[in-house]
């Protein structure tokens, strides 16, 4: 099967451009698109998620890794004490029990693929005690304070 990428949109045929969490968790203008939704020996979800300039994905954390390949743009991603910036091409492994985020801070669409197994656990939010203990790290605070 082949969907037709359309460069003007960062949009493929006959895949809907979805929201991109429903679960009530805090995130700002990021769209899903589902490019792959499992076979019998690739048991596996591969999504295109695009954050608008200014937004952000959900800061979670979870057991299931995520692998990610930066399509679009760029932006910055929180990788547990690390943050970086990223842009189109840079592949980023997301571990288990990692918190993470992708925030497009850098006045451009932050767009990427991430590819994650169909049976996984549900995401967790960092609650308030988390994150005062992640601004012990003083690159993390400022990135946490900066949105
Ligand atoms: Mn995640």
């Amino acid at each position: 099967m082949i969907k037709r990428f359309d460069d003007t949109g960062y949009t493929w045929e006959d895949v809907d451009t979805l929201v991109y969490k429903q679960d009530g968790s805090p995130f700002k203008d990021v769209t899903r698109q589902v490019l792959f939704n499992g076979a019998f020996d690739i048991p596996c979800q591969f999504r295109y998620f695009e954050v608008k300039p200014g937004g952000y994905s959900t800061l979670e954390h979870h057991e299931h890794t995520h692998m990610v390949m930066i399509f679009r743009g760029e932006g910055q991603c929180l990788l547990g004490e690390i943050v970086t910036d990223v842009k189109a091409g840079d592949f980023i492994e997301v571990p288990s029990h990692t918190i993470h985020q992708f925030r497009a801070n850098k006045g451009d669409y932050l767009g990427f693929l991430c590819l994650v197994n169909l049976d996984r656990d549900k995401v967790k939010i960092p609650d308030a005690e988390q994150i005062e203990a992640m601004k012990e790290n003083p690159v993390v605070k400022e990135f946490l304070e900066s949105c």
